[in-house]
């Protein structure tokens, strides 16, 4: 993730930091400021965060080490202000697997609550339980009161909390993985509008989650609807036969011409009839705001072509093209470009095969 300071590397992993999380940091100094908290109160409230931070860190290492297990790797792990984000390069498909990889989180802050409760005198003396302020005195309480809410909070089952995965595994023991994120989604979805309902009469943050498991649960559902539409096919079946070119010194304005006057939104630059990047319309939108029209087009394009084998299972592919943001590939066979695949086109071809399957069930 861009815009992110690099903390270290936990077994292979790369541990970031969103920026953004400095604006969570300036705003827990700021209100415990403006409600007249003294120095060493905003230090124990800011290390209070870190640490739950850190809790956050140890659960997302939680999914990425069970997900180890399975041969899946993670890239890294991004701190943002509302979590953490563990980048894997895919989601095991199997229902036994997915159920060990999303509970491994939540689990990590369940061993903690359980860490804590144990080593803390109980029942909790009153002075402990005033979580208004943070301080030496309650500080691990308070630690094992959000790693249950953690735990808790991460198995709500909605897609794109960990429950969601957790509810769509157990469904899918019975069902086939589409029809189970379907049903997973739905329920998601349900309780999201019981969310933002509840959280139009109490407590706005509730309507602020609500919105974001109602997002995740559609985007969760359209990318396994698009995967089993894909599967079984390759690169083949949705292969661009013609791919546009352009000189790598032919000018950006002639680009944006070409764009204008064709369907075409990418092209291969080419050099001495030799590929040397590739070109979409966001590269000469973005090249006309920022170079003079005249520079050439090598100055816009993509050097990191990538290069697909028309028998590659298209499913693949697609993945491919996302984990590296890449919105067009070339298709070579015994080095010869044989053809191009685009996004747009993995998408009109998911259109086709479900407008094709809708007829067929009926
Ligand atoms: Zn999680």
């Amino acid at each position: 993730m861009k815009n992110a300071l690099y903390i270290g590397t936990v077994s292979g992993i790369k541990i970031f930091i969103h920026w953004t999380f400095l604006i969570l940091i300036g705003w827990i100094v700021f209100s415990n400021l403006s409600r007249g908290l003294g120095g060493e109160e905003i230090l124990w409230s800011v290390i209070f965060i870190l640490t739950i931070f850190a809790c956050v860190t140890l659960h997302e290492l939680g999914h990425a080490l069970a997900a180890k297990r399975f041969q899946i790797k993670t890239r890294d792990i991004t701190l943002l202000p509302i979590g953490g984000v563990a980048q894997m390069e895919s989601m095991p498909e199997k229902p036994g697997e997915e159920l060990i990889v999303a509970v491994a989180g939540p689990a990590v802050n369940f061993i903690i609550f359980i860490i804590l409760f144990f080593a803390l005198p109980q029942p909790a003396s009153p002075e402990m339980e005033q979580l208004q302020h943070i301080g030496p005195a309650n500080f691990l309480y308070a630690l094992m009161v959000v790693n249950m809410w953690l735990a808790l909070f991460n198995l709500i089952p909605a897609f794109p909390m960990d429950g969601g995965r957790v509810f769509r595994a157990l469904l899918a023991f019975r069902m086939d993985r589409t029809r189970a994120t379907r049903v997973a989604a739905g329920l998601g979805q349900l309780l999201a509008m019981g969310f933002i309902f509840l959280g139009l009469f109490y407590n706005p943050f509730l309507v602020f989650i609500g919105l974001f498991i109602f997002i995740g649960a559609q985007a969760e559902a359209q990318q396994t609807e698009t995967q089993s539409m894909l599967r079984g096919f390759t690169v083949r079946d949705a292969l661009l036969a013609e791919v546009p070119g352009i000189e790598a010194d032919a000018t950006i304005r002639s680009a944006a011409d070409q764009l204008l006057q064709s369907q075409n939104k990418y092209f291969v630059v080419n050099n001495a009839g030799k590929p040397e990047g590739t070109l979409g319309r966001d590269e000469i939108i973005k090249a006309l705001g920022e170079l003079d029209g005249e520079a050439p087009v090598r100055q816009a394009m993509r050097k990191d072509v990538m290069y697909l084998s028309p028998t590659m299972p298209i499913e693949e592919a697609w993945k491919m093209m996302q984990q590296q943001d890449q919105p067009f590939a070339l298709v070579t066979s015994k080095g010869e470009i044989v053809g191009a695949l685009d996004t747009d086109n993995i998408a009109e071809f998911v259109m086709i095969r479900s407008a094709e399957q809708g007829k067929k069930g009926k």
